[in-house]
C-alpha cells in the first residue's frame, strides 16, 4: 500500500493541533482489528486507476481501517477539491490549511475512474472548501454532470460539506439530482464545540432538511460517530431531529482517533451495543440503519443504496 508520504507527517498535516496536549492512544479491541490491504489484484487496479488519473479518495486521506475491503471490490470515495480542508474537527484525519485552485479538470477526471472501474455506484466527497464563494457547490455540480455524461447508468451519491454561510449552495447542489445526499451530523449538539468548532448543528440539520424540500425523491443520508463523549439519550435526540428533517438512512460507526493530538476515544462501544443503537434507530422510522463499529458513511455503499430503493417501495406499498 502506497502512501503519500506527507500522510506521515502529523504535524505538517494538522499544524493547529500542535498545541494540543498529546491524548494516549490505547489499545483498539479486538472487534476493530481489521486484515491489512493486500497488494496486486482488484486493490492494485484500484490504486493505479486513483493514482494515474491523480485524484484523491478519502479511504486514504482519512486513514478509513476498510480500505482493504473496499479497494479489493473497485470501491472507492473520491474526494474533490484538493487535499486541504479549511476547517480542522478534532477527529478528521484530512489535512488543515490553506487549498490550492480548483482544479477545473478534475470532475472530467472522476468521470474517467468511474467509467473505467465500472462503478455501479459512486460516493463522492470534498473537503471543506469556506474560501471559495460557493462553498464548492459548483464543482460539485460538475463533477455529478460529468459523471452521468460517461457513466448514465451509474447511480451517484455525494457526502457534502456544510456549505455554510453560502446562501443557495444546497438548492445549486440538490437541484443537479444526486440520487444520495449525504450530510454527516457527525456527533451530538453539546460536543460541537469541542469536535467540530467549525459548524453548527442546526445548521447541518438543516441542509438535510433542505436537499427534501428541493427535492423529496433524494434519498437522505447522515452519520454519527460514537465513542466521543455522547450519552445513549443525545443519540436518541439526533436519532429524533434527523427523522424531523426527513433523513431516510442513519450510518453509525466508532470514532477512531488518528493521532495523540486528536480527540481521544473516550469508550469503544462494543458490537452489542451497536445492535441496541442499531435497532433504536429503526424504532424511529429510518428507511435504513447501519449501526457497527466499522459502519463509515460510504462503506457499502452500492449494496445499500439497493436496499435503501427496495426500503422506499416497501414503505410506499404498506
Ligand atoms: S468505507 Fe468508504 S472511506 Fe472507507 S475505504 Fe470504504 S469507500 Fe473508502
Amino acid at each position: 500500500m502506497t502512501y503519500n508520504p506527507d500522510l506521515l507527517d502529523k504535524a505538517k498535516r494538522h499544524p493547529e493541533k500542535q498545541k494540543n496536549p498529546d491524548q494516549p492512544m490505547g489499545k483498539k479491541p479486538d472487534w476493530i482489528r481489521v486484515r491489512a490491504p493486500a497488494a496486486g489484484g482488484a486493490y492494485g487496479e484500484t490504486h493505479s486507476i486513483v493514482k494515474q488519473l491523480k485524484l484523491t479518495t478519502v479511504c486514504e486521506e482519512a486513514g478509513c481501517p476498510n480500505i482493504g475491503e473496499c479497494w479489493n471490490k473497485r470501491h472507492a470515495t473520491f474526494m474533490i477539491m484538493g487535499e486541504v480542508c479549511t476547517r480542522a474537527c478534532a477527529f478528521c484525519n484530512v489535512a488543515t490549511g490553506k487549498p490550492d485552485e480548483l482544479d477545473k479538470m478534475e470532475p472530467l477526471r472522476v468521470a474517467v475512474a468511474v467509467e473505467k472501474m465500472g462503478l455501479k455506484h459512486v460516493v463522492v466527497t470534498s473537503v471543506d472548501r469556506d474560501d471559495l464563494p460557493d462553498g464548492g457547490a459548483e464543482h460539485f455540480v460538475k463533477t455529478i454532470e460529468a459523471i452521468r455524461f460517461k457513466s448514465p447508468e451509474t447511480t451517484i451519491e455525494i457526502l457534502t460539506p456544510d456549505f455554510k454561510k453560502k446562501t443557495g449552495a444546497v438548492d445549486i447542489v440538490a437541484k443537479s439530482r444526486p440520487d444520495v445526499f449525504n450530510h454527516n451530523l457527525e456527533t451530538v449538539p453539546r460536543l460541537y464545540p469541542k469536535v467540530r468548532p467549525g459548524a453548527r448543528y442546526y445548521t447541518s440539520l438543516r441542509l438535510l432538511e433542505r436537499v427534501k424540500e428541493v427535492d423529496p425523491d433524494i434519498y437522505t443520508k447522515s452519520g454519527l460517530m460514537v465513542g466521543l463523549g455522547e450519552a445513549l439519550e443525545e443519540v436518541g435526540q439526533v436519532m429524533d431531529d434527523m427523522r424531523a428533517a426527513g433523513v431516510d438512512f442513519l450510518t453509525i460507526g466508532q470514532y477512531l482517533q488518528p493521532s495523540p493530538k486528536h480527540a481521544p476515544v473516550t469508550h469503544f462501544w462494543t458490537p452489542d451495543e451497536f445492535e441496541v443503537l442499531g435497532k433504536i434507530a429503526k424504532s424511529k422510522g429510518f428507511l435504513m440503519v447501519s449501526a457497527s463499529p466499522l459502519t463509515r458513511s460510504s462503506h457499502h455503499a452500492g449494496e445499500d443504496f439497493d436496499r435503501l430503493k427496495a426500503a422506499r417501495e416497501a414503505s410506499r406499498r404498506a
